[in-house]
């Protein structure tokens, strides 16, 4: 059986179709939490990969949620394999199509491609699929697969790398930020921190490979906080006497001794979160990018605070002065959303401010599309889209002409 994956949106997703592809190959390699291993084992290979999506028996739709235009695309993509299937003369080949991502779990997009996909599946979840051969038999049945109960387990599945010599491995998933514009933490749930051995497992076995960069990822990064209740096991003890806190400076600094040879970057963070402790570790370690993604979004406070984004424009300037000073060849890049709802001209002015002072290496500007079940859905979507376009470009020009 030929499958295909589509994925839209962020480097979560491409790192999470990087394990739904290892999962597909190879199911018997996996250490899946509960002794799944004998069951999955007698399915050695069932699925190949294909580059065209014609030849593909099972087409998987990794979705994003972030921008209407990322879902629109899934709908026109996913109308155009039925239509193309409808008017083929094999009528009998009707592929299977699993959709996963952002949009998995909203009733809306359920509704509206009911009778084109198969499967809706959480990206937590798609590795609860017990029996391949059921995806093939296309006799899945989504209410024994959607346990509530939210998990990082799946970050274990042993995923194909798209690049061995710098790969994603994801080290948090969720988010408990709430911005007023994102669908994140209702599509992807709270934070969890995948625990500090899994991760170092991981990237030892990317270091045997000569793995040259690694970039951790999650949604927010620096608010990784993992409590490891074996690490201060003393020789012989069974109960650990005090577990240790291990949050992001920690892991960043042990991860980067360990491994010199591997030079470490991490995406995305968020500027409440970005501390000092954490300035001084990537000062300290020459194999941590100075390059550093610290998403503005809104240079004006009332925007921000609209946002829900709880800093100002002086925090984050304080905060991109205080890095320069400790780590001098640091250089930074950002995200920014132009056309928020209530973004004046005014407001627009102090985020052309923002990037005049910060001097950007690059900047990832979006026009707001507002995002339903999203605080700031129900404050529509007054600016024009030429307007937004118009702001983008102004943008634009001043990082690119840097
Ligand atoms: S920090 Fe804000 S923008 Fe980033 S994932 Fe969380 S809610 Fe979304």
């Amino acid at each position: 059986m030929k499958y295909y994956i589509k994925t839209f949106g962020c480097q979560m997703n491409v790192s999470d179709s990087e394990r739904i592809a290892g999962f597909l190959e190879k199911p018997h390699l996996n250490p899946m939490p509960t002794g799944r291993q004998a069951l999955l084992g007698k399915e050695r290979r069932l699925f190949v990969p294909t580059k065209d999506i014609n030849e593909a028996d099972l087409v998987i739709f990794n979705t994003c949620g972030v921008r209407q235009m990322a879902e629109d695309r899934v709908y026109g993509q996913i109308h155009n394999i039925r239509k193309q299937e409808e008017r083929s003369k094999n009528k009998g080949k009707r592929r299977i199509i699993i959709l996963t991502g952002c949009l998995a779990d909203r009733k809306d997009v359920q509704r509206r491609l009911k009778d084109k996909v198969d499967l809706f599946i959480p990206i937590d979840k798609f590795f609860k699929i017990e029996n391949l051969k059921l995806i093939e038999n296309c006799k899945l049945k989504i209410e024994n697969l959607t346990q509530k109960k939210q998990s990082c387990d799946y970050l274990n599945i042993a995923p194909n790398y798209t690049n061995n010599d710098s790969a994603y491995v994801p080290i948090m998933t969720g988010c408990n930020n709430f911005c007023a514009y994102c669908v994140v933490p209702y599509a992807r749930g709270r934070e969890i921190s995948r625990p500090v051995g899994d991760i170092l497992k991981e990237i030892k076995n990317l270091a045997k490979k000569d793995c040259k960069e690694i970039i951790l990822l999650g949604q927010n990064v620096n608010s990784y906080r993992f409590i490891d209740k074996n690490s201060s096991l003393p020789a012989g003890r069974q109960a650990p006497l005090k577990p240790k806190k291990i949050d992001f400076p920690k892991l960043l600094d042990s991860l980067a001794q360990s491994f010199p040879k591997i030079n470490f970057k991490f995406l995305t963070s968020h500027p409440k979160d970005f501390s000092e402790e954490l300035m001084k570790v990537i000062a300290k370690n020459k194999n941590i990018s100075r390059e550093i993604h610290l998403p503005i979004q809104a240079g004006s406070d009332k925007i921000l605070k609209a946002m829900n984004r709880p800093y100002t424009q002086k925090h984050y300037l304080d905060l991109i002065k205080k890095a320069q000073k400790i780590i001098p060849d640091a250089s930074f890049t950002t995200d920014v959303i132009v056309g928020f709802p209530g973004e004046t001209q005014k407001d627009f002015q102090e985020s052309l401010k923002v990037f005049k002072k910060v001097n950007f290496n690059e900047a990832y500007i979006n026009k707001y599309s507002p995002r339903p079940g999203t605080a700031a859905y129900k404050l529509g979507d007054p600016i024009t889209l030429d307007e937004k376009k118009r702001r983008e470009k102004v943008l634009r020009k001043l990082v690119k002409t840097r």
